[in-house]
């Protein structure tokens, strides 16, 4: 395998998340971090009022990701 092939096999596999708004079928920027790509999905929900979430690489979501609007879960 050469280097490069190395390479696109990485990025193949590097976790990959997106903030997504089901409602109106949004979904974000990718991020490499999760933590990145939840702030969107909240930073959406207090924008639009829409409960969000967020999304891996295989476009599933991600368990615990809900954001809703207002900040927090409490
Ligand atoms: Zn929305």
């Amino acid at each position: 395998m050469t280097a490069q092939e190395q390479e696109t096999a990485a990025t193949r596999w590097a976790p990959a998340y997106r903030a997504h708004c089901p409602g109106c079928k949004w979904s974000g920027r990718t991020f490499s971090s999760y933590g990145s790509a939840e702030q969107a999905a909240q930073g959406r929900a207090d924008k639009y009022g829409h409960v969000t979430h967020v999304i891996d690489q295989y476009g599933l979501r991600v368990v615990g990701s809900v954001r809703r609007p207002g900040g927090e879960e409490s």
